[in-house]
């Protein structure tokens, strides 16, 4: 067999195409990953609308479980049969500046599946060793996937926030990257405080762990917070930057807006309101491979899991446009059957 499916965006714009492929090779410093399940992430939009390099046709995906199928020239330490996952970060090159300084997911050539290289929607899919890491046995590929990119960017967020343990903590959105949000603040030892719009999320923020929850629309948030007295860190997974704002003062003295969902639009919050305080805005980008391992491993341990609706690789334009259009609950999965 050296045949296999891919979901091909051919050009910008395209849509998602199945393609036979002969299935890669890898190369020095690679490996051939046999994909299990690969997640559906919003930033999947970048494959098809573009992104710095981007070129097409491409594969995407990034949120790619699986196990090692063939290693190429020069891998040390992975061996074939062994579970990965593979998230955005697809390795760095180890002599740009940022990764001499350690910082290597701020790689100047770090490649990403999906976006700079073929990612996850096909039944396999070469990566550079640098980018694995470690599945532990008992997390289906299938629960893996998220965790592959909505988990670390939410787990990795919380952890490296300086957040006091058994601090308060308020998630601000209930979504694909909030209802790990919640799960991940609770499990590491914060009062947890969920925040959505309306009541319908409530039941299912307390579920999740949420210790408090908060209608963003009855009333003002950022004065909730304040009654509950006041959040160390707000962790904010959603795109409105309006909300962001709204809630930006229900922050302690030292306290944190940190941001990992995407807006385009400037946050209308008065630069005065960061003086009393000493209050901070920051941003939190993903992470790497290691830290994906931790995510996985941390998920496995404590039963943190995404919410998932699966499908079929060749229906990934359809787990696609429900994505893109808020139905999912939570996450799409592309299942390959393997
Ligand atoms: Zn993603
Ligand atoms: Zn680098």
């Amino acid at each position: 067999m050296s045949a296999m499916r891919a979901m091909v965006v051919r050009e910008q714009g395209g849509d998602f195409v199945l393609e036979q492929r002969e299935i890669p090779q890898p190369g020095l410093g690679e490996v051939l990953v046999r994909v299990h399940a690969c997640g559906v992430c919003h930033s999947d939009v970048f494959a098809k609308e573009g992104y710095p390099g981007v070129s097409w046709p491409v594969v995407p995906g990034h949120e790619i479980a699986g196990e090692i199928a063939a290693l190429g020239e020069h891998v040390h330490g992975w061996s074939v049969g062994q579970r990965v996952g593979v998230g955005w970060f697809g390795g760095n090159c180890g002599y740009c500046e940022w990764c001499r300084r350690g910082r290597l997911i701020d790689c100047q050539n770090m490649g990403i599946p999906g976006v700079t290289m073929d990612g996850g929607y096909a039944d396999y899919v070469v990566v550079r060793a640098s980018a694995l890491a470690m599945m532990p046995d008992d997390l289906s590929p299938e629960e893996a996937g998220p965790l592959l990119c909505a988990g670390i960017t939410t787990f990795n967020a919380l952890r490296t926030s300086g957040a006091p343990g058994g601090g308060r903590v308020a998630v601000l959105g209930v979504g694909g990257l909030g209802h790990l949000g919640v799960q991940f603040a609770r499990h590491l030892g914060f009062e947890t405080v969920a925040i959505a719009r309306g009541t319908e999320k409530e039941t299912l923020a307390r579920q999740l762990g949420a210790h408090h929850y908060i209608d963003s629309t009855a009333g003002d948030p950022a004065a909730e917070l304040q009654a509950l007295g006041g959040a160390d860190l707000i962790l904010s997974t959603v795109t409105s930057s309006e909300a962001m704002a709204a809630v930006f003062g229900g922050l302690r003295p030292d306290g944190k807006l940190l941001i990992v969902g995407a807006s385009m639009d400037p946050l209308p919050i008065p630069a005065a309101m960061l003086i009393g305080g000493d209050k901070v805005i920051e941003g939190h980008a993903s992470g790497t491979a290691i830290d994906s391992e931790d995510t996985l491993r941390f998920s496995a341990m404590t039963g943190v899991r995404p919410m998932i609706e699966t499908v079929p690789l060749e229906r990934a334009g359809e787990a696609f446009e429900r994505m893109m259009s808020g139905q999912a609950r939570f996450r799409m999965v592309l299942t390959t059957g393997a």
